[in-house]
């Protein structure tokens, strides 16, 4: 069952239990994805319609950010716990390292999955990176082809949001992967580009101020997060 926040229906689990349901479609016949909306996708969910499917046609949508559990508190439905993206996908690259799964990454600048992947591989010994390619291209087939040909089974498909949440829904099943999950600006940390919040900012959830601070340029972008608690206050009164 899932539970609503604005639209948008997140699996109700802890951190424990995605992964345990990560394994299971990555050895699932078919392919399959996963999602990771934070306050400001929500947001953009409301306002497009296309990005509302892609998110809630995914086989997992795991609730990304601390607004999405204040969100579905203030609606009397609480979630068990946030599942952020980024530790999601390393508790899994555990999982695969060990049973031998091999990894796409797909996304970012050009460069930046190369390096993530070198750091991955020294991280996580065992893990098989069956590829990579930079999030620039303008014709999916290509893609979707060079994911085939690396056989790989799982792949990050960090393109930003909205547009990795519908690229996967529209290539997913011509990738031959089993399971794709859009995780954002995850390989620029992978790769060292970027710096993940201190671990008190982590623990506090304040992450998002944590980037605030960073890149001030975000301001606008962010400005989606009070927007968000403000309609989820309206959703509640009715
Ligand atoms: N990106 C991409 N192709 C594009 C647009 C963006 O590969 O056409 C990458 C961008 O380089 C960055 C990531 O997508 O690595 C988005 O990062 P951001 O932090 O904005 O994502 P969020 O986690 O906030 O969704």
């Amino acid at each position: 069952m899932r539970i609503h926040v604005l639209g948008v229906g997140f699996n109700n689990m802890t951190m424990e239990q995605a992964v345990a349901e990560g394994v299971r479609l990555m050895n699932t016949e078919g392919t399959h994805y996963a999602v990771t909306p934070n306050p400001e996708i929500v947001e953009v969910c409301r306002e497009d319609p296309e990005a509302l499917a892609a998110v809630n046609g995914a086989d997992l949508v795991l609730a990304d950010g601390i607004g999405v559990i204040y969100g579905a508190r203030m609606l009397g439905t609480p979630l068990k716990g946030r599942v952020p993206g980024i530790e999601f996908a390393k508790a899994l690259m555990a999982r695969m390292a060990e049973s031998g799964k091999s990894l796409f990454l797909l996304g970012a600048k050009p460069g930046v999955a190369e390096q993530a992947a070198d750091n991955l591989r020294r991280e996580y010994p065992g893990l098989k990176i069956a590829g990579v390619r930079d999030g620039y291209f303008q014709e999916d087939g290509p893609v979707t082809e060079a994911i085939r040909a690396s056989g790989a089974d799982v792949a990050f498909v960090c393109l930003g949001a909205p547009k990795q949440e519908k690229w996967m829904k529209k290539n997913g099943p011509d990738t031959g992967a089993r399971l794709l999950i859009g995780l954002g600006g995850c390989l620029d940390v992978f790769s060292g580009q970027v710096q993940r919040a201190p671990v008190i900012f982590q623990k506090l959830g304040l992450e998002w101020f944590h980037r605030l601070l960073k890149h001030p340029s975000r301001a606008g972008r962010m400005m989606k997060l009070p927007l968000f608690l403000v309609h989820v206050a309206g959703e509640r009164r009715k």
